[in-house]
């Protein structure tokens, strides 16, 4: 299996380790050269070799490029980022899911071999495996692997209530993940067991991320502050520097992606975040997201006008970056909003909290008290 991967990443080109943090870009020439290298069998040059000992401590110095290095070439569509998820199911049932349903259904294995083979012809070499849960998909281990051995770098947005699994841990320990991404629902079993609605949780998510972190899989830590936990904050910031490598805060509560308000009733008061201010987004342009039936969409959250990858090939794609276009104009109640440079939200996200009906001190400038229109 591969040691290395070299590819174009937007613009760029790049060589990565798979389960390594540290990468390095290359000039186009360089990923030529390591092209032929593969294709004539030849050794790694000595210029690869050398940077790979200084980056990640290993040695290929006089091995053969092909098996070590996997090059990936350029594509027409040079995407470099998906999200994919492969099964909306879970076996949480959290209060504040984003999700509308989550029903447990997808692609055949084949089909999902096939989406997959699309993503890499797409150009995709970071693939987020999601759900719902997506170690609980049947074909999660297959695809997996297939991905891996595809060239991506991986990383697994997951609750981590399959991380204690030794098939899971063996699985992610051989085939290093770029990351593992939980997603941390409280400090105790109360908190956690009562947000997730699942009991036992929280008992046999410290075991996976104990278990993990020893086996060195690159843990993130994803903290969802809620009304359930906002009194355990210290206390998951400690659970996150104790197991994970990094860990990010999310205390702003959305309604489900198609504007149901349910969600919201999980925000805690007084920790809506509103320091931010949206920048724009390269959603549907640079990457894009594919739900469980194959179909492509911009992201997410914009879900408008899904591109049936298995019905219409990669070409369908080709429309993508004009559905993303039109899903981002302020329509709608954003429609010539004085406010917008300072917009926290972008519009697909604010459409869905209009159609939840939700305060706008939740979600809009003009909910501030400083409403200048
Ligand atoms: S674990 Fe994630 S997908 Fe599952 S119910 Fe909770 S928020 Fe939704
Ligand atoms: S929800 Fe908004 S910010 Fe997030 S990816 Fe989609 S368009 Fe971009």
């Amino acid at each position: 299996m591969h040691q290395v991967i070299a590819s174009p990443q937007g613009e760029k080109f790049v060589i990565a380790r798979p389960g390594a943090r540290k990468g390095m870009q290359i000039p186009r020439a360089m990923h030529q050269e390591l092209a032929g290298a593969v294709d004539d069998r030849r050794e790694v040059p000595g210029w690869l070799a050398d940077a790979a000992r200084q980056a990640w401590g290993i040695d290929l110095a006089g091995q053969r490029a092909n098996g070590n290095v996997l090059v990936r070439p350029l594509t027409p569509l040079n995407y470099s980022r998906a999200t994919w998820e492969i099964n909306k199911g879970c076996n949480f049932n959290c209060e504040h899911c984003y999700l509308a349903e989550r029903k447990f259904e997808g692609l055949p294995r084949e089909e999902k071999e096939r989406l997959l083979l699309m993503l890499r012809d797409a150009g995709v070499l970071w693939l987020q495996f999601t759900g719902g849960e997506p170690t609980i998909d049947r074909d999660f281990a297959h695809s997996y692997r297939y991905a891996y051995g595809l060239g991506m770098l991986i990383e697994i947005l997951t609750n981590g209530s399959r991380l204690h699994r030794p098939d899971v841990i063996e699985l992610l320990s051989s085939m290093r993940p770029h990351k593992v991404a939980v997603s941390l629902y409280g400090a105790t079993a109360e908190s956690f067991d009562s947000l997730t609605r699942k009991p036992g949780a929280y008992k046999l998510l410290m075991k996976g991320i104990k278990d993990a972190k020893e086996s060195g899989i690159p843990l993130e830590l994803v903290l969802i502050i809620t009304k359930h936990n906002a009194h355990e904050i210290a206390a998951m910031r400690e659970i996150a520097e104790e197991y994970a490598q990094a860990y990010t805060e999310y205390s702003n509560i959305s309604p489900t992606y198609d504007g149901s308000a349910e969600p919201l009733a999980a925000q805690a008061p007084g920790l809506l975040d509103k320091s931010t201010v949206f920048q724009g987004c390269p959603a549907g342009h640079t990457f894009f997201h594919v739900d469980p039936h194959g179909f492509a969409t911009m992201c997410k959250i914009g879900r408008e006008n899904p591109i049936s990858l298995m019905a219409e090939g990669l070409g369908g794609l080709l429309r993508l970056p004009d559905i993303a276009d039109a899903q981002m104009l302020r329509s709608g109640g954003c429609s010539g909003c004085q406010l917008s440079a300072s917009c926290r939200v972008c519009r697909p996200l604010a459409k869905a909290y209009q159609e939840a009906k939700a305060p706008l001190n939740t979600y809009c400038q003009h909910g501030n008290g400083d409403d200048a229109a």
